[in-house]
């Protein structure tokens, strides 16, 4: 009788959160075991926040920020409180989101006193006639939205002080997730990076997120990847959302986030094979990195070329899955809110 109820039920429809917290020269000989239950903490903490939209018929765009907000507000990853800082000392924020079923979005970059700089890209998107402010104007643009403006102290922590200061002497523009990079200390030499998120709700919408703090040492206003709409993020409907994170210049040049979506959308590619194929393109001009590929049946594929990435997803079940290394997804929990690593 009962499994005749549940058969008469029309299917679920799929909800899926999958998020990423940078890739690199990740490997477990790196991490102490305090700091992966740390980096597992967060990253379950984010699955859980954008879960719990999702699972109560919120959008996937929300999904996206909340899940990204609390990547944002730990310093474990570079983006937000946490950033690395430019040569000058200061930490210069990039973001951007995008809605996959209007294509709409919106960007900041070289922010320094906004505390979430994914909400801002988001009002830029939905209270804005403009894709991308940056600067002083971003700023401003926030601070008239109500948005929550920080000292840029804020942002500063100490660890990503002493990595700037190693950078400067050592004359180095670095990802921050260089394979031979690190303060030489017990538990400091691990990699951290952008974050981002990509969501699928329950009404067959798709989004797609990111945000960092960008390179240390980084000089002249750069802007990489993350806050370009095709390059870090994208997100239709028709295709795929995707969020990417590595070495910025080089996603640009390939248009990766856009490339990935692309091939699904005219070639029919499979997700894994698209994003594949965007990390071959980058590792032919010297790039590497990872991206996160989700579409609206809720297959999503979690791909790299270096060698791990923090990522993590979660679907309808509520059963989150969190990985740091190459090859290894562990399952984290059977219950999104009550998170026991
Ligand atoms: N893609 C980011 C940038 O180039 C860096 C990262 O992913 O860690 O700004």
């Amino acid at each position: 009788m009962t499994l005749q109820t549940n058969l008469a039920q029309p299917d679920t429809p799929p909800i899926r959160l999958v998020i990423h917290g940078g890739a690199g020269s990740i490997e477990r000989s790196k991490l102490t075991a305090e700091r992966e239950q740390a980096y597992t903490q967060v990253l379950a903490q984010s699955l859980a926040a954008g879960y719990v939209i999702l699972k109560a018929g919120g959008s996937s765009i929300d999904a996206v920020s909340a899940a990204i907000v609390v990547m944002e507000d730990s310093p474990l990853f570079n983006a937000g409180r946490g950033a690395v800082f430019t040569h000058a000392g200061r930490n210069e924020l990039d973001a951007s989101i995008m809605d996959g079923a209007t294509r709409m979005a919106g960007a900041v970059a070289a922010i320094t006193t906004i505390r979430n700089p994914i909400r801002a890209a988001h009002a830029v998107m939905t209270q804005s006639e403009h894709v991308m402010l940056i600067g002083q104007g971003a700023e401003t643009f926030a601070a008239e939205q109500g948005l929550e403006i920080v000292d840029p102290s804020y942002f500063y922590t100490e660890f990503r002080w002493k990595q700037l200061q190693k950078a400067i002497a050592e004359e180095r523009v670095l990802l921050d997730h260089d394979v031979d990079f690190g303060i030489p200390q017990p538990g400091k030499d691990e990699k951290r990076g952008t974050v981002g998120a990509v969501a699928l709700d329950r009404y067959g919408n798709l989004a797609a997120g990111t945000s960092t703090g960008g390179l240390t040492n980084k000089r002249f206003g750069r802007v990489g990847d993350s806050p370009i709409i095709g390059a870090g993020t994208y997100a239709d409907n028709r295709s795929v959302a995707v969020s990417a994170t590595g070495t910025g210049e080089m996603f640009i040049r390939t248009a990766a986030a856009f490339s990935t979506a692309a091939q699904v959308h005219l070639l029919r590619t499979p997700i894994a094979e698209a994003a594949d194929n965007a990390l071959r393109e980058i590792a032919a001009i010297g790039g590497d990195g990872g991206l996160i590929v989700l579409n609206a049946e809720g297959h999503y594929s979690m791909r790299f070329n270096t060698r791990g990435m923090f990522r993590g997803t979660i679907g309808n079940d509520g059963i989150a899955w969190i990985g740091i290394y190459s090859g290894n997804e562990m399952p984290v929990t059977n219950s999104p809110v009550a998170i026991t690593p």
